[in-house]
Formats: structure tokens, C-alpha cells, sequence
């Protein structure tokens, strides 16, 4: 039923400024004025949510949230951010159990069904290219990608380079390290689509050489202008970054118990010793979570960790701000 299409997507609609009714499945449907705009209206949502302000910004709005994949943080706070505006939610999660899915409904007609009870669907789905078949789909509301297999995460993007302008007041001239699962975490593809719309960013990438970013993905970012080191030793850790973003080997990816297991066990895991050897004191460390066996627990209590404050906090924000203005209330 779905094709697995490649990461670098072409017949996406740029928001070129105007995110009313658009699909959001891609972070190269972002530019500079679009995220500068994103975070302007998320800096008043925040505001809302930490003084539990009333908003009756979606009143009588309906939001579908249409979970095929396993979801805390990106679920709840999708949930959290139509509450707090004052909307509502139907939520499906797991429907291939619990729906007409497990009938054999197709996956278009779940699509049409929820947008005929809502204003806009929030999808997330194992196959990568589902959060697009869904726009395509779906005539009448728009679709937002919350995660479609190792493809893309756009609004984790949202919720990570937020966290970086909040830290540092800026999003070029950084350097980061991404570690862990490179070929398979979504999150980190968006996040260099992101970080390659801007000047200057210089990315390590730390993974096994069976988890490094696919060829494509690294020659098309590195044509972006994005200065991308692949490294796989942590003697080749630089010690300068100003973030160090972290990732769990992706175990549902994986053909068989076995391979997961040996791609593992080759993983550098983020633990205070590794930070005291090559972490500045003014970087801080990222983590979209879950953490299975990539940040060691022992290293929550460093204030320089932001995966359990900040980082999970501005998701609900920035997810606030983008629903806004995808269903043209601000
Ligand atoms: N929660 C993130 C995602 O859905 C990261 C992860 O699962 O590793 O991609």
C-alpha cells in the first residue's frame, strides 16, 4: 500500500509565510522568516501554558490524533498544546487494534473518515512517506507529521531548535554533536534540514558505521551548506560544541533481535564521565527521548542537561504555536 519515498522530498508546499490550512510533513516546507515567526507565536503560548491562562484561541476547533506508533511526549503534548488553547481532541492511538483498521479498513479511508469529524489531523506512522499519502488523502484539513518511520519528525525539530535559539539566541555558527542511531532517527534528519537552513553550523555525527546517515541523506544535507564530520570513535568527540544531541539505536527498524543487539552494543552512551572528558561547560545536552541505554540517568542531575526541563516543555509550546497557525487563529 505505501511506497517508501526518499528523504529529500520535492513536491511539498513551502509555507512561504502563510501556515493557514497548509500539510506540515516536511521540514524542507520551512524557511528562516517561517521559523522566526513560529517562535515569535510560541513565546506568547508559552506564557499561556506557564500561568495556566484560559485561551479560547481553538474554541470549537476538533483535532484528530491519529497514533499508528507507540507515542508519549509527542501524543501528550499534541493533546496538552488543543487543551490549553481551549480545543478539543479525538484521539485514536494504536487503531490498527482498535479501529476499522483491524477490519481492513484502507489507510485512506481512516484518513477521510477523521477529517470528516475534524479540523485537522495530527498522524504518526511506522512507514516512512505515510504522513504524506495522508495529505494527499485528506482534501479538507490539514495533516501534520508527528513522526512517519526513520523518515522525518518535523515538529520535534520545532520543539529542538527552539530549545537551541532559547539557549544560545541564535541558530547559526553552532557546533553540535549528534550521536547514536543517525540512519534511523527521524529526528535527527529533520533536525539537520533545520540546522542546514542557516549559516555556518558545523554537525559531528557520532554512530557506528552501520548506523551513519545513508548517502543520499548525507550528500543532499552537505549540499545544503550544513558542514556535516561523520566520526565513530569517542576519542574523535571535539570538545568545543554548543549542544550535544543524543539518540536511542532505533529498535523497531531493525530486521531481527539479533542485529539491534550488535548495533547496540558498538553505541557510545552519554555518561558524566563522557561529559567531564569532552562536554564545554556552557554546552547542553538534548535527548528527544525516549533514552534506552544512550543517556545514563546519572547525568539528569547536570544542569546542562535539558531532555527532562526545557526541552520536553517546549514541545508542548511550540506544538501550541504551530496548531495556531496551521488552523488560521493567529
Ligand atoms: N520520540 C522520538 C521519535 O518518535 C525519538 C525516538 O523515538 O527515539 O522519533
Amino acid at each position: 500500500m505505501f511506497q517508501a519515498i526518499s528523504h529529500l522530498q520535492t513536491d511539498i508546499e513551502m509555507i512561504h509565510g502563510d501556515f493557514k490550512g497548509k500539510d506540515i510533513v516536511s521540514f524542507d516546507q520551512f524557511e528562516v522568516a517561517d521559523l522566526n515567526t513560529l517562535f515569535t507565536v510560541t513565546r506568547q503560548m508559552k506564557r499561556i501554558a506557564e500561568n495556566n491562562e484560559p485561551s479560547r484561541l481553538l474554541e470549537g476547533l476538533l483535532v484528530g490524533l491519529l497514533f499508528f506508533e507507540p507515542s508519549s511526549r509527542t501524543f501528550s503534548s499534541f493533546s496538552a498544546a488543543v487543551k490549553r488553547l481551549g480545543g478539543q481532541t479525538i484521539e485514536m492511538q494504536n487503531p490498527e487494534a482498535f479501529s476499522s483498521v483491524s477490519k481492513g479498513e484502507t489507510f485512506e479511508d481512516t484518513i477521510q473518515v477523521m477529517e470528516a469529524y475534524t479540523n485537522a489531523i495530527v498522524l504518526r506512522h511506522r512507514i516512512s512517506g505515510a504522513a504524506k499519502q495522508a495529505a494527499r488523502a485528506a482534501s479538507f484539513v490539514p495533516v501534520i507529521n508527528a513522526g512517519d518511520g526513520n523518515n522525518e519528525h518535523p515538529t520535534q525539530t520545532l520543539l529542538d531548535m527552539y530549545t537551541l535559539y532559547e539557549r544560545f539566541g541564535r541558530l547559526d555558527n553552532l557546533t553540535g554533536l549528534l550521536a547514536g542511531d543517525a540512519l534511523n532517527s527521524r529526528t535527527i534528519h529533520s533536525l539537520l534540514r533545520g540546522l542546514s537552513l542557516y549559516e555556518n553550523n558545523t554537525m559531528y555525527v557520532l554512530s557506528p558505521r552501520q548506523l551513519q546517515l545513508s548517502r543520499d541523506d548525507f550528500v543532499s544535507l552537505q549540499d545544503r551548506g550544513i558542514r556535516l564530520i561523520e566520526i565513530h570513535r569517542e576519542e574523535d568527540i571535539p570538545q568545543d560544541c554548543d549542544f550535544w544531541y543524543w539518540t536511542r539505536v532505533q529498535k523497531e527498524r531493525f530486521a531481527s533481535a539479533e542485529e539491534y543487539r550488535q548495533a547496540q552494543s558498538e553505541i557510545v552512551v552519554a555518561t558524566p564521565e563522557l561529559l567531564n572528558k569532552y562536554a564545554s561547560k556552557d554546552m547542553i545536552l538534548m535527548d528527544p527521548l525516549p533514552r534506552v541505554a544512550s543517556v545514563d540517568p546519572a547525568v539528569d542531575a547536570d544542569e546542562r542537561a535539558v531532555y527532562l526541563r526545557s526541552q520536553i516543555r517546549n514541545g508542548v509550546y511550540t506544538r501550541m504555536a504551530l496548531l495556531a497557525l496551521v488552523l488560521g487563529r493567529i
